[in-house]
């Protein structure tokens, strides 16, 4: 059976954590979408770790880890990852990459720079990896396919017409060096030789593997408000972060997708631009982006500090939603424990109406947070292991949010580790 876990927000819900937890009871986990523009970070016995592109399955010795056709592949970055695991006693883990899988290109990230430069004030807060190039060469139909390393004689003929391509860009849009195919040819030599231990017909693999009675866990990067679709368009990733999509991304059929577990985080953070309706400010904002997480609220991959904001009600009913939600997994709960009182976005006002329905951007750009405040715990809930050993300010603010979202909250994290978990039976779980 497979299971996905998906964000319901903007992303650093703690789908790492959760994945890692839900990893010790599968055998295969999967990258379906997206590339090492954002991370997980998983804090285990071997330490604290940043991943971008590994699944966060790679510490256990049982799973097999595999990263899908829907991923933007960056080939040096895999490699380094695997290394650096490896160099901190972390047992070599087995990786599978789909060949079907697409290649960021050293051009993508040089294209994504420039854009950037281009734009000024106007960007859209891109981490630069190359990820909004990279698909949009995918979706033009000259992306390179990990296969295509393989093929030395069509490799050279494409390298040469997208070179072609992509100088013009270069010399006429961004004034800047143009790429030599031959130096290009030999990046993708170098990546051949880095890539080839892990490739295989990943489609092919996890239909045997359903086959056999394996479980296969889905591991989604960023959150429904970054989908291309559903979410706070133009301010978007580039690739589907829902979990439906993790059908395609990894090739399997969309029936087998049994439980689909949302992750959403206590309060708000967002990184890049982008409307943000419950965000806070000032010295509000500072001392909880300091006790946010575990170490702060910086970005995993940039090290950015991280927007932050109030539980957005609105926001996390729609993020639901649009996953298909069988299960929310509440987390970062402990964090709030400092507060007298915790404000709740619980609808929008825009012009004047109120409404609990996430609208489209351009009336999103006008929402004002229609709050809610409710009393505070005043102490650490870490350690906690039961429900009902939670203070009941804390249960009142989780069934207050659950009531809100109208999905089932069945797990709460109270702390980065893996045993830091309180499950719960829902209500709304029949
Ligand atoms: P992801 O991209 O969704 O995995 O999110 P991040 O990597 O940004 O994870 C959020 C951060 O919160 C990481 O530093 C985690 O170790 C940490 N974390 C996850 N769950 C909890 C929790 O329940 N409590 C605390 N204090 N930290 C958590």
């Amino acid at each position: 059976m497979v299971k996905a876990v998906v964000g319901a927000n903007w992303g650093d819900e703690g789908k790492g954590k959760i994945t890692d937890m839900m990893a010790e009871k599968a055998d295969i986990i999967v990258r379906f979408q997206g590339g090492a523009n954002a991370g997980h970070t998983i804090v285990n016995c071997y330490g604290k770790f940043a991943l971008h592109t590994l699944p966060s399955g790679v510490f256990y010795g049982h799973t097999t880890s595999v990263i899908g056709n829907g991923v933007a592949l960056n080939i040096p970055v895999l490699f380094k990852e695997i290394q650096s695991i490896v160099e901190r006693n972390v047992p070599m883990p087995k990786i599978l990459v789909s060949d079907r899988c697409q290649i960021v290109m050293p051009y993508h990230i040089l294209f994504d720079q420039y854009e950037e430069e281009r734009l000024g004030g106007r960007s859209f807060g891109s981490t630069k990896s190359g990820i909004a190039p990279f698909y949009s060469d995918k979706y033009a139909k000259i992306g390179f396919q990990v296969n295509e390393l393989f093929d030395e004689e069509g490799l050279e003929e494409k390298v040469k017409n997208v070179c072609a391509l992509k100088n013009v860009t270069l010399k006429y849009l961004y004034n800047k060096p143009e790429i030599d195919p031959k130096e290009l040819l030999e990046t993708l030599h170098e990546y051949r030789q880095m890539i080839e231990p892990y490739v295989c017909d990943v489609s092919s693999f996890l239909n045997q593997a359903l086959k056999d009675g394996k479980t296969i866990l889905l591991e989604g990067q960023l959150g429904t408000l970054k989908d291309p679709d559903h979410g706070i368009y133009p301010m978007v990733t580039s690739s589907s972060t829902l979990a439906a999509y993790g059908a395609i991304g990894a090739g399997i059929p969309p029936y087998e997708i049994k439980q689909v577990v949302t992750v959403c985080k206590a309060y708000s953070s967002a990184v890049g631009a982008g409307a943000f309706v419950s965000e806070i400010f000032g010295e509000e904002a500072d001392e909880l982006r300091r006790r946010g997480g575990d170490g702060g609220e910086y970005g995993a991959t940039t090290g950015r500090p991280r927007r932050m904001g109030w539980f957005d009600c609105v926001a996390s009913k729609y993020g639901c939603r649009l996953q298909g939600t069988t299960d929310v997994a509440f987390t970062v709960l402990d964090v709030l424990g400092y507060l007298d009182e915790i404000p709740v976005c619980v609808g929008y006002d825009i012009d004047g109406q109120v409404t609990t329905e996430f609208p489209v951007t351009h009336l999103l750009e006008k929402a004002k947070p229609v709050l809610k405040t409710l009393p505070g715990w005043k102490c650490d809930i870490r350690g906690i292991t039961k429900y009902e050993e939670l203070p009941e300010n804390c249960r009142n603010y989780i069934e207050f949010i659950e009531k809100q979202i109208g999905y089932p909250i069945t797990m709460i994290s109270n702390g980065p580790r893996r045993q830091d978990i309180i499950y719960r039976e829902s209500p709304l779980k029949k």
